[in-house]
């Protein structure tokens, strides 16, 4: 077995929209980043790199390359996923810290579009939400920590 971890954080910027984990968030703020900037597929991408030893996303993906510019994070996952060759997911349990908006309305289709990206059942996916408690309005952080096991 194997274990990886992986943190991210953008700052939420007006007229951006907000993606996290795939999903819209509708909000008056959204991630500023080279890619969609959903943080908390970074994280995901993250741990599956670091259970792997295979770096990170931005050596696989580099900020400074055009052809990532504005590109869905749902599409760097896939483009990762290959590399997970012999190896399945056990668990994925992530923590995304955001002060607004509530993101509960939102955690169902998150963890079903991370578990459908990744072959998953839902119950292989945990998402938890948590605020800065208002100290941080303009960042949303995202954290993953993955199990992998031999296939
Ligand atoms: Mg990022």
């Amino acid at each position: 077995m194997r274990v990886g971890t992986g943190w991210d954080l953008h700052k939420l910027v007006p007229d951006r929209t907000l993606y996290i984990g795939g999903v819209e968030i509708p909000h008056t703020l959204g991630a500023l980043g080279h890619s969609d900037g959903d943080a908390l597929l970074h994280a995901v991408i993250d741990a599956l790199l670091g259970a792997l030893a295979l770096g990170d996303i931005g050596s696989h993906f580099p900020p400074t390359d055009e052809q990532y510019r504005d590109i869905a994070s749902l599409e760097l996952l896939r483009r990762i996923l290959p590399l997970l060759a012999g190896w399945e997911i056990g668990n994925l349990d992530c923590t995304v810290i955001l002060d607004r908006p509530f993101l509960q309305p939102y955690i169902g289709a998150i963890r079903q579009n991370i578990a459908s990206a990744c072959s998953l059942a839902i119950e292989q996916v945990s998402i938890k939400a948590k605020t800065s408690e208002g100290l941080h309005e303009q960042v949303i952080v995202a954290e993953a920590l993955v199990l992998l096991k031999k296939c």
